[in-house]
């Protein structure tokens, strides 16, 4: 059991301590020599500063990284995943601090956090399949006498660079199943959530996964300018806003380097009249302000298709009105904070320019909020398409509502108004108005009556157009493919 200090509302005993990169199996201090500090988001409270580590500290992991792997991938695969079943039990006994320091950091209150936690986990499980994953496949006498076989080797060494949103998960989106492939990781996590991927590291460490296999250096844009362009790195995994996620692919791809590249999004729902009303508004409200609006699948669009804009939309409106804001560990709290001052002021900036274009406030967020933190209460705006409440992703809690006529042109509006294709849902009774909406959408991760379409760990997180750039997706067969190389043997006796 790794011992954390209790967060409360009140603070916390853990103190500002100076965050440590995890290079080759030690616990050492970054050579970049600024810090930013690491917040709760919900008091203010500083809970850590996190070093901004540079090219030099990345080159440290890369070599460190490169030669645990000439080791650990002689390891037979199912002798390696008996360390993921050490780090499953490790972080299934620390649930509790887990929950709480995602929490903490983050800003999501804790059932939301419990749920971020069991979704990391179940990609450990599904990375303990890794015997089977990883096999290949062969053709007996694919000419006379000859035989083929395909076999997955792994790459070498991998790096993940992921975002604040998700301080636990998404780490765990790669992690497991780079080192069950027999790869070296390093991760660097957002320097605004950094604190649930050290305990991640630390009970990876605690698992006996040996030195240099996982690897953890803190930073921002010069620690990830450095993995793009480190030479012992094979393959980088970035998870982010669609502007970096770009100059991730094109710094990765100069470079000759393996990459995927997960960016933002602008998610639309569909809600036709025949809805199943209570449900679809208790799912889609929640799709809107869970976690606060800072989730790449949270609805951001929601089109009301004829009599739906009298039927669902005030009682979404009613719904925004009636959520308690606080810190996620307090008792009844329904929504947190987003995360820092800046990302509250750019969505107060995007709302007001979408009232400057003639939008219309239907539920007001901007005030009645609590006086510590960095809150904007929910927020609910009917636009026209042409809005930049359409086209920006805005990252909060705050639900655009365009009207349509028809299911047609309701697709129509979610395929123009802006260029994202995360993920996309329909409320609806209807098997044909669903089946229209799954072939009309541009989006990867479609939901029919679910607001939140997160695949379980065995399928891809599959975004497209400017929400993806890359071709294999992180997790499920597009995960184990990502972090192996295959080669194909063709063979004659004579
Ligand atoms: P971000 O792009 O600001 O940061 C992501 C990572 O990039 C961090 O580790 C950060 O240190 C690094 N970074 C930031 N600026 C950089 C720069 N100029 N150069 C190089 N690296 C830089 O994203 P965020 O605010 O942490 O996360 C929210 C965004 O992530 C949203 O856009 C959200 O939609 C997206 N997201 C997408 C998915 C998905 O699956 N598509 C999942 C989660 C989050």
């Amino acid at each position: 059991m790794t011992a954390i200090a209790e967060p409360t509302s009140q603070g916390t005993a853990q103190g500002a301590r100076t965050l440590q990169n995890f290079i080759g199996g030690r616990w050492v201090d970054s050579s970049g020599t600024d810090t930013l500090p690491v917040y709760n988001p919900a008091t203010e409270e500083v809970l850590a500063h996190v070093p901004l580590s540079n090219a030099d500290d990345v080159a440290a992991a890369g070599r460190a990284a490169r030669e645990a792997f000439k080791e650990w991938s002689e390891v037979p695969v199912p002798e390696r995943v008996q360390s993921l079943y050490r780090l499953r039990t490790a972080l299934l006994d620390d649930r509790e601090a887990l929950v709480r320091q995602i929490s903490t950091e983050n800003g999501k209150i804790y059932a939301d956090a419990a749920g971020e936690y069991r979704r990391g986990i179940e990609v450990v499980e599904f990375a303990i399949g890794m015997p089977s994953l990883i096999a290949g496949y062969n053709v007996e006498t694919v000419s006379r006498g000859i035989d083929t076989m395909l076999e997955r080797y792994p790459l070498g060494v991998g790096a993940a660079i992921t975002p604040f949103n998700f301080p636990f998960m998404v780490p765990l989106w790669t992690l497991p199943i780079a080192i069950a492939a027999g790869n070296a990781f390093i991760l660097k996590p957002s320097e605004r959530t950094p604190l649930s991927a050290e305990l991640i590291v630390r009970l990876c460490q605690e698992a006996g996964i040996p030195d240099g296999v996982v690897n953890l250096v803190h930073g921002a844009a010069d620690a990830v300018q450095g993995i793009c362009a480190d030479p012992n790195i094979d393959a980088v995994s970035f998870v982010g806003s669609a502007r970096v996620a770009r100059i991730v692919y094109e710094a990765c791809g100069r470079n000759g380097k393996r990459v995927q590249a997960l960016g933002g999004a602008k998610n639309h729902i569909i809600v036709m009249p025949d809805a199943v009303i209570d449900r679809s508004v208790e799912n889609l409200s929640e799709s809107a302000f869970g976690n606060a609006g800072q989730r790449c699948l949270a609805g951001s669009v929601m089109t009301v298709v004829g009599d739906a804009k009298d039927t669902v939309l005030p009682r979404v409106v009613e719904r925004a009105e009636g959520i308690r804001l606080g810190f996620g560990l307090d008792e009844g709290v329904e929504m947190g904070p987003v995360i820092r001052p800046d990302a509250r002021e750019r969505i107060h900036s995007l709302i007001q320019q979408g009232l400057d274009g003639g939008a219309e406030m239907l539920r007001d967020g901007r005030t009645a909020v609590p006086d510590r933190g960095f809150f904007v209460g929910p927020t609910v705006i009917g636009i026209q398409p042409d809005s930049v409440l359409a086209s920006e992703e805005l990252f909060g809690p705050v639900l655009s509502v365009l009207k349509a006529d028809t299911i047609d042109q309701a697709i129509e509006l979610m395929n123009t108004s802006n260029e994202y294709g995360n993920a996309a849902s329909i409320f609806t009774s209807s098997g044909k108005a669903a089946r229209e909406f799954r072939r009309g959408t541009p989006a990867g991760m479609i939901g029919i009556n679910v607001g939140v379409a997160a695949p379980v760990a065995v399928f891809p997180f599959s975004g497209h157009r400017n929400s993806f750039f890359g071709d294999l997706h992180v997790t499920g067969r597009d995960g184990v493919d990502f972090f192996t190389r295959k080669k194909t043997t063709t063979t004659r006796w004579f």
